[in-house]
């Protein structure tokens, strides 16, 4: 028997390695036939645009028929595989009633065939096969490593043929236009505009080709860095003599010696000498070094694999920091794999299109800043060939999660339309923006925002909220590079304070942790959103807890419109030392001198176990806020920031209403100030539920509060009240939004109120 696993690995990582789909499934295709002893080994492809599994690579078969040999879904055994979705493994493949002789593959001959479905997320891409020329099933061990391969090729097959939908061609090469990636919808509206591609810094695997004409400009580029890092390295050895034992000096001495080796700048040189840039040609050799060395039998050769990666990003980080920061063009499409949400530090200045991730998901807080900023988003459009769109033309759907390339011009303009529809509407809300925030029967409804960025001040003010239900405290500490001294945090929280007084600002304490990192202060854990997160961080750094607390104090002398909340509570004793601390606080600043009054404080209700404490946390605190967002993925066991569960993610999950009405009831009946300050009082459908369970503060992103508040003066309380407990019944979120639209259509509240773009046809 073959050694499977080392069969798997490194068919694996040659697709990997390989950019085009053609010569990665003939590498495949042979690698299969050698290392299973087979005669053949086919792939099929599912062409969407013809409607027919293609020939795309054979060892084994008719070369010519590559390409050409085609079958409708319902031909051969490929067919039946695909209908089936699960593997056919037959002793003679010839008697079998669905097997069909293609005149000229040259299938004669054989008569053993496996025949396994290649699957990608619920997608049928395609089969592989393999034949033998001997009559007789394939071995148990056989089958079960056919399917292994295939789960792992899907992946790298969907992505492969994601690329090449960007040069324009179909599997068969005919033109392809109007290509379309999908994710998450991240922040609603309608963006065109050219793409801005932000690499990851000293990533080897993401530079892509350039084509230079100053050649000797781009050498001395080169040599330049090769010299920074071959002195960084010799002061580390100076400097680490004492301490390092003689291996690990050993291990330096090496690195000096591949940078002096003649062979790799020689490598490199030579591809500048043809006019490429230093980057893609530094990666492009590094990656033919490290290929050589994973390929090598003897362990400690394989190890040095990793020596070269780690030599090829230094030298390759001080090539990209000596060319200049290319400036965002205005009206950029932002593409990135991860955007932190820095970035939005330095957008402030600019005007950004449109903002497009490969990861991520709809509650991941890039998309709630988005939102926050009105930019179109579309998260966790995982096949995306990000590396390669820089400059190209693309259209965000953030109603839908589409991104469109290569748009013809009749769908361009349909998606320029539903822009200024957009754009009309918004401009009709402004009017509502003085008006109460009230149900049709005159029930008040306090509407706040969340903020975080300075700019939401400006916008929120616009929009005539009542108050800041959740001040993200954590936005300001990510934007900066180390943890801001209690003055800093007092000038910042002061402009929140005196920007809304008299009405009340909500500060959450920093909340880090999960999908919030400061750069400066990294938590690495095997399961963030389960670890040290929220209050839990900030219990064990009371002196982190102590300069915020301090600074949000003395930031409301004399306003006193502060409110505190405490994030990611799960027990009573938690709230018991915090509130411990903030009392220390108010005394001690007393005590210098200053007049501060104590503040309303309280709990979000984010995990399933504050959902059942609301009592107990009622004896203790002021008021409590639903974080919805972290109580859904904490309730349905779904990663926020997933885009591979984003479907099954969804506030509106009966569960999730359930313990919603819970929450209400509990505080209502503690007598205590309940709101909801997660995403879900943003979203209309979620608003008028929330109103209908009980609720009567919703805090939200400043650019949803007119729109909600103009749904919520269409509705009258009562019959949300009706709804909302029907809704408790039903057993499918799908369902519980299909019958909020139907009920919000038929009392007449236009579905564009509801955030929905007009029906797209065939988009
Ligand atoms: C929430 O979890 O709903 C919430 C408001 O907090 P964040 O999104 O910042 O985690
Ligand atoms: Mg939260």
């Amino acid at each position: 028997m073959v050694d499977m696993l080392h069969l798997l690995r490194s068919v694996v990582e040659e697709v990997n390695s390989s950019r085009d789909l053609h010569s990665s499934l003939k590498t495949v295709v042979s690698r299969i036939r050698a290392g299973m002893n087979v005669q053949v080994c086919s792939v099929f492809l599912w062409d969407a645009h013809v409607n027919r599994y293609v020939l795309m690579a054979t060892d084994g078969l008719s070369q010519d028929a590559i390409g050409k040999v085609t079958l409708t879904q319902n031909q051969g055994l490929i067919g039946l595989v695909g209908k089936r979705e699960e593997p056919l493994n037959l002793s003679d493949a010839t008697t079998h009633p669905n097997y069909f002789l293609v005149p000229g593959l040259g299938e004669e001959p054989y008569k053993g065939m496996l025949v396994v479905p290649i699957i990608h997320h619920r997608k049928l891409l395609g089969a592989i096969s393999i034949q033998k020329t001997e009559a007789g099933r394939f071995a148990d061990q056989e089958e079960a490593f056919m399917v292994t391969l295939s789960a792992q090729l899907a992946g790298v097959i969907a992505h492969a043929e994601a690329t090449g939908a960007l040069s324009g061609l179909n599997l068969l090469g005919g033109e392809q236009k109007d290509v379309r990636f999908t994710g998450v919808a991240g922040a609603q509206g309608i963006a065109i505009g050219r793409a801005h591609v932000l690499f990851p810094p000293a990533d080897l695997n993401s530079v892509r080709f350039r084509k230079i004409d100053d050649i000797d400009a781009e050498l001395k580029l080169f040599d330049k860095a090769l010299s920074q890092v071959r002195s960084e390295l010799k002061s580390t050895i100076d400097r680490l003599r004492g301490e390092l034992r003689p291996e690990e000096l050993a291990l330096f001495n090496v690195y000096v010696g591949i940078l002096e080796d003649a062979a790799l700048g020689q490598a490199v040189t030579e591809r500048i000498h043809k006019g490429e840039w230093a980057q893609s040609a530094l990666a492009n050799v590094i990656r033919g070094y490290i290929e050589h060395f994973d390929s090598m039998e003897d362990v400690y050769l394989r190890e040095r694999a990793s020596d070269i990666r780690d030599l090829g990003r230094r030298v390759l980080s001080h090539l990209q920091e000596s060319v200049a920061e290319v400036r965002i063009p205005d009206d950029a499409i932002l593409v990135g794999e991860e955007i932190s949400p820095t970035v939005f530090a330095e957008l402030s200045s600019i005007s950004i299109a449109g903002i497009v991730c490969t990861q991520g998901s709809a509650n991941s807080h890039v998309a709630i800043l988005a939102r926050a900023l009105d930019i179109p988003t579309i998260m966790g459009v995982q096949e995306l060939p990000w590396q390669e769109l820089q400059g190209e033309e693309l259209v965000i759907d953030g109603y839908r999660g589409h991104l469109f390339y290569r748009l013809s011009q009749e769908k361009r303009r349909y998606f320029e339309q539903i822009g200024l529809e957009e754009e009309a509407r918004e401009a009709g809300l402004e009017s509502l923006r003085d008006e109460p925030g009230q149900t049709l029967d005159g029930m008040s409804i306090s509407l706040m925002v969340n903020t975080g960025l300075q700019t939401d001040i400006i916008r929120s003010q616009g929009r005539g909220a009542d108050g800041v239900g959740l001040y993200r405290t954590e936005v300001p500490f990510m934007l900066r590079d180390r943890f801001p001294s209690e003055e800093e945090q007092a000038s910042i929280y002061r402009t929140q304070l005196e920007a809304f007084a008299p009405l009340p600002v909500t500060m959450r304490m920093l909340d880090v942790g999960g999908d919030k990192s400061l750069d400066y202060f990294p938590i690495v854990e095997d399961n963030p959103f389960l670890g040290w997160r929220g209050i839990r961080v900030m219990l064990d750094h009371p002196e982190l807890f102590m300069v915020q607390i301090r600074g949000m104090l003395r930031a409301s002398e004399g306003l006193n419109n502060l409110k505190v909340m405490l994030p990611m509570v799960t027990s009573v004793s938690e709230v018991e030392e915090a509130l411990a601390i903030i009392h220390r606080a108010v005394m001690e600043l007393n005590d210098e001198g200053h007049q501060i009054e104590v503040p309303k404080i309280g709990v979000m209700i984010e995990v399933p176990s504050a959902v059942y404490l609301v009592k107990e946390f009622a004896s203790q605190v002021d008021f409590i806020s639903v974080g919805s967002n972290d109580l859904t993925q904490y309730l349905l066991a779904v990663d926020r920031n997933n885009p591979r569960v984003a479907d099954i993610y969804d506030a509106l999950h009966p569960a999730v209403l359930k313990a919603l009405k819970m929450i209400v009831d509990a505080g209502q009946e503690a007598q205590i100030e309940v709101s909801v300050c997660g995403e879900l009082a943003g979203d209309p459908l979620g608003a008028v539920t929330l109103v209908g369970l009980g609720y009567r503060n919703l805090s939200m992103s400043s650019s949803n509060l007119l729109r909600i508040k103009s749904v919520l003066r269409q509705i009258d309380s009562h019959w949300a009240k009706s709804i909302a407990s029907g809704l408790l019944h039903l057993d499918d979120p799908k369902v519980v939004r299909s019958t909020l639209r139907l009920a919000l259509s038929r009392v007449g509240v236009p579905l564009a109120d509801l955030g929905m773009a007009p029906s797209p046809g065939q988009h």
